[in-house]
């Protein structure tokens, strides 16, 4: 089983598991701490807060 390395953009907080984030091109970070999954981001208000508009996992705090 294998267990992939999820990293959190630096710029924008979106994670995945590149080295480099799929939205905006930056480099990502595998110390972050917490996240939160936006399902709708046209219903969230944390999404609207944060200024996201994909939906997709974000990081609360990335290092
Ligand atoms: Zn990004």
């Amino acid at each position: 089983m294998v267990i992939k390395q999820l990293k959190a953009c630096k710029n924008c907080s979106y994670i995945s598991e590149s080295d480099q984030c799929p939205l905006c091109g930056s480099q990502t970070s595998k110390e972050f701490q917490g996240y939160l999954i936006i399902v709708d981001h046209t219903k969230s208000a944390i999404a609207k807060q944060m200024g996201i508009d994909v939906n997709g996992k974000y990081a609360l705090r990335v290092r």
